[in-house]
């Protein structure tokens, strides 16, 4: 008998692992994952950007999150000699509404408590000979750095404090009864007193096999890069990105640095034909029935018909991807767009046909899931383990259960 079992071996599952064992150092801990490693999803397929927190309503938990976790993912690399960059990102408006927009974005960045700086045409040029706008807002704490390694990092940390990962194991089914929990793999079945998960892509799945409807599904959304050829390198001294249409839910596209010292513009957002289809011919005609049977998202593709059309034109010609980049970064030509790995990320839809655009987590008595965790939950995971590891033990303790010896945070400081 365990007793915790994460599912999921992407940042968030690691990260709640490794903060279970520092707060339950006795505890007996599983963590499952079906890929033969770590980071094989979200986290493996991204951009690498340690957000600072400037596009996160205030108060939601991505602003708090954010913020925290872009100090703690540092901190964590300090630590762990894990290579990471605060070259600072620079929001670049190139027409009057998105001037605009950037004024709106000034003061937000202000209600999430951000250190900024406004820039001047002139002084945009400055910075970055490389790129024209009218203005820009520069982020001096944006950083980069490989989720992938930060993630290995937590596993190895969870492991030697003696956690268990096995990898291959595949949870297909879960039984949660009144004292414990019975998560059944393809070969094997675990028992655990309680249970997290962190499946991102297959979180409306899991749920449901706790026997939950849950009020949301996941939709899957490719984002497609390009990498800019090795001579392009040095094209941008900093994360260049636009200014966001509020309306929309990614970012558009930027020019992102990346911590191997290439550089990708990306990504895109079209839905995906596959959950885990990282190939633009990758295709799950179970995965698409689902999409598209489903009145939430189809109400949000109707609402987006037109961005999401572009979206798709975009993403089956080169030419429209590169009209995006070229508004603020025109010397690039298309020949410089060479192919580069997808990502797809995992973003909840509602019932009544809306992105959900916080972090989600859904209870039962004897588990915690993480149901909504896309952008910039890579950045923020270790502020998300956090606030697992204290709902699970507010849960813990509201069942009496005195199985397992928690270390007070008190306790925690003075370990250090
Ligand atoms: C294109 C793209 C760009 C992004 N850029 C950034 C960025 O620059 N900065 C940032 O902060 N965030 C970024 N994100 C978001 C970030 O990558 C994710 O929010 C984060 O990685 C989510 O981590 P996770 O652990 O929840 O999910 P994942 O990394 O997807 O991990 C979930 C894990 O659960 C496992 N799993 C699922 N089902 C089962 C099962 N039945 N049994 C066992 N295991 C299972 C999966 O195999 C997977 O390993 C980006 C995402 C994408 C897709």
């Amino acid at each position: 008998m365990y007793d915790f079992i994460i599912i999921g071996g992407g940042i968030v599952g690691m990260s709640t692992a490794m903060q279970l064992t520092q707060v339950y150092p006795d505890a007996k801990i599983l963590l499952l994952e079906k890929e033969s490693g770590p980071a094989r999803h979200q986290t493996g397929h991204n951009s690498g950007v340690i957000h600072a927190g400037v596009y996160y309503t205030p108060g939601s938990l991505k602003a708090k999150f954010c913020l925290a976790g872009n100090k703690a993912t540092k901190a964590f690399c300090d630590k762990h000699g894990i290579r990471y960059d605060e070259c600072g990102k620079l929001l670049v408006a190139t027409n009057e509404l998105e001037m605009q927009r950037m004024g709106a974005l000034w003061e937000r960045t202000a209600a999430n408590g951000l250190e900024r700086y406004w820039l001047s045409a002139g002084e945009l040029r400055e910075r970055e000979p490389n790129i024209v706008g009218m203005g820009g807002i520069f982020v001096p704490s944006s950083g980069i750095v490989s989720y992938a390694e930060v993630t290995a990092a937590m596993g190895r940390e969870f492991q030697a404090a003696g956690g268990e990962i096995r990898y291959n194991a595949e949870v297909v089914g879960l039984d949660e009864r009144a004292d414990e929990v019975v998560v059944h793999t393809t070969d094997n079945a675990f028992r655990g007193r309680y249970l997290v998960t962190c499946s991102g892509l297959m979180a409306d799945r899991i749920v449901r096999m706790l026997g939950l409807q849950p009020e949301f599904i996941i939709c899957p959304f490719r984002g497609e890069y390009y990498l800019l050829p090795k001579q392009h390198n040095q094209i941008v001294n900093h994360l260049i990105y636009p200014i966001p249409d509020p309306s929309m839910p990614f970012l558009g596209v930027h020019l992102t640095r990346m911590i191997d010292g290439t550089v990708t513009v990306g990504p895109n957002a079209v839905l995906a034909m596959k959950r885990e289809g990282y190939r633009k011919r990758d295709i799950s005609l179970s995965d698409m029935f689902e999409t598209l049977t489903t009145p939430g998202i189809l109400k949000v593709l109707a609402k987006n018909l037109r961005p999401g059309l572009i979206e798709m034109k975009n993403s089956l010609f080169k030419g429209g991807y590169l009209k995006e980049v070229q508004k603020y970064c025109p010397s690039i030509v298309k020949a410089d767009l060479t192919d580069y790995p997808a990502g797809v990320r995992a973003q909840a839809v509602s019932r009544d046909g809306k992105l959900i655009d916080d972090f989600l987590f859904v209870n039962t008595k004897r588990s915690v899931n993480v149901c909504n965790a896309p952008s910039p939950a890579a950045t923020s995971a270790i502020p998300i383990g956090a606030y697992i590891v204290e709902k699970v033990r507010e849960q813990v303790a509201a069942q009496g259960g005195n199985f397992v010896k928690a270390v007070t945070p008190n306790n925690l400081r003075a370990a250090g």
